[in-house]
């Protein structure tokens, strides 16, 4: 005998109260890739102050009357200071509105999430947090590269390509990724692709490996490129890639040729 099939109910899911700020992830593209938070959220706020990053589906879906605020951090053109952003949210929390801050990907993954929670909290503003698919997760997947599989890796390492003035950040500890992680991924690297090759290079990863460049992953307008660590630069200056850009280093990248599943329509 099979057991009853249970009704389904909706999810209760919390109030948006007026005063606080949901820090809110967008998920890399697709609108379909928002939680059912992140859904109720662009439902009931009262205002969007959103990235550069997040897609113009998601921002469809906006509150007929919520008014949308774009902030956002962009590499290379002129964007708010991060201390701007947060004494905005501040400003319009105090205002007594239901402020959603509206991130591309997830806010605590290379998204400055955690300097604006804690500038809500030093306020005394109340807050909640939203998690959304990384672009560095789901945003490779739409590409059909797995960022684990169990024959290729144990461990990945999600690493930033941005430091200071632009260039590669400094402390990174080439010999000790190159070693640890079989699988890397970088985030906001594509302009420095040439030097990330080189310190990899340098570590001790083969010319061989393979490396992917993935474009506007999990958007209508996705390109993948996929070449090898030593060909990295010089190919993907050939393809002009356009930002916003991720790069993934290791086996797993091979997976794509039977795993390359996603048509955008
Ligand atoms: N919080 C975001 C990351 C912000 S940093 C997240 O969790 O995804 C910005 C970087 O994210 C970009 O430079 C790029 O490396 C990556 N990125 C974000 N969206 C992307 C997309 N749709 N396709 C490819 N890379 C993306």
């Amino acid at each position: 005998m099979s057991a009853p099939i249970p009704e389904t109910t909706a999810p209760s899911l919390p109030d948006f109260a007026p005063g606080s700020v949901w820090l809110v992830g967008a998920g890399p593209g697709d609108p379909g890739l928002l939680t059912l938070l992140a859904a109720h959220a662009l439902a009931h706020a009262d205002v969007v102050v959103h990235d550069a990053l997040v897609d113009p589906g998601v921002l469809a879906m906006v509150r007929p009357g919520a008014r949308l605020e774009g902030m956002g951090k962009r590499g290379g053109l002129a964007s708010p200071a991060q201390t701007e952003i947060n004494t905005r949210l501040v400003e319009l929390a105090r205002q007594g509105l239901r402020v959603l801050r509206l991130k591309g990907g997830d806010p605590f993954v290379f998204g400055r999430g955690a300097e604006e929670a804690l500038a809500l909290t030093e306020a005394d503003i109340p807050f909640r947090v939203v998690p959304g698919v990384t672009a560095g997760v789901g945003g490779l997947a739409y590409a059909g590269i797995p960022v684990t599989a169990r024959d290729c890796n144990s461990a990945v390492a999600f690493v930033t390509g941005h430091g200071q003035e632009g260039t590669l950040p400094t402390g990174v500890d080439w010999d000790g990724l190159a070693r640890g992680a079989p699988v890397l991924v970088f985030y906001m690297a594509l302009r420095q692709l040439d030097q990330v090759a080189a310190h990899l290079l340098a570590a001790g990863r083969g010319r061989d490996e393979p490396a992917a460049v993935v474009s506007r992953a999990a958007t209508p307008r996705q390109t993948v490129l996929v070449t090898t660590l030593g060909r990295l630069a010089e190919d993907v200056a050939a393809a002009a890639v356009e930002p916003p850009a991720l790069l993934v280093v290791g086996k797993v990248v091979d997976l794509r040729r039977t795993l390359d599943w996603w048509r955008p329509v």
